[in-house]
């Protein structure tokens, strides 16, 4: 647990959420902003800041129960369909330093865009020179 963490505190059940789920591991509670009604968020009960510090074995556990939410809200809510975001840092739009998805039912005319505009690489081996860096990233060669 991280002292100034909420979400460690939600966990730890010093302050208040409203719950659709939990195991050993993993906790499921409702956005308290929801950008679309039923927006839930699902987190590891251990404190970790983001994506690339979690152990893979704590977020193969989160995203089975990313999954399962998604069913729910499909078949409870009868969401159209459902976006899953996820926030690494501040820049990225990361507010709660605790990781955890975001799971947003979709219904038609619900206000709600995934239309991000979208960019061109220039001409040339751009493209190539980006994919280079991100498999140097992972130690050079294309991942296994
Ligand atoms: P982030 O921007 O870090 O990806 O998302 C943080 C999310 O946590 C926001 O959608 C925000 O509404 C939600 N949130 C922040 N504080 C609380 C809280 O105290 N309780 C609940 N249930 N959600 C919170
Ligand atoms: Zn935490």
């Amino acid at each position: 647990m991280s002292a100034d963490c909420i979400f460690c505190k939600i966990i730890a059940g010093e302050l208040p959420c409203v719950k659709v789920y939990e195991d050993d591991d993993v906790v499921a509670f409702m956005d308290i902003g929801p950008v679309v009604k039923g927006h839930t968020l699902v987190v590891p009960r251990t404190h970790h800041e983001n994506i690339m510090t979690a152990p893979a074995a704590v977020l193969k556990k989160v995203i089975a129960v990313v999954q399962k939410i998604a069913q729910a809200q499909e078949n409870g809510l009868k969401a159209d369909g459902v976006n899953i975001t996820q926030a690494n840092g501040k820049i990225a739009g990361q507010v709660v330093p605790h990781i955890h998805f975001h799971v947003i039912p979709r219904f038609t005319n619900d206000g709600h865009s995934w239309n991000f505009p979208q960019k061109k690489y220039e001409g040339g081996d751009e493209i190539e020179k980006f994919a280079q860096a991100i498999r140097k990233g992972m130690g050079g060669g294309l991942a296994q």
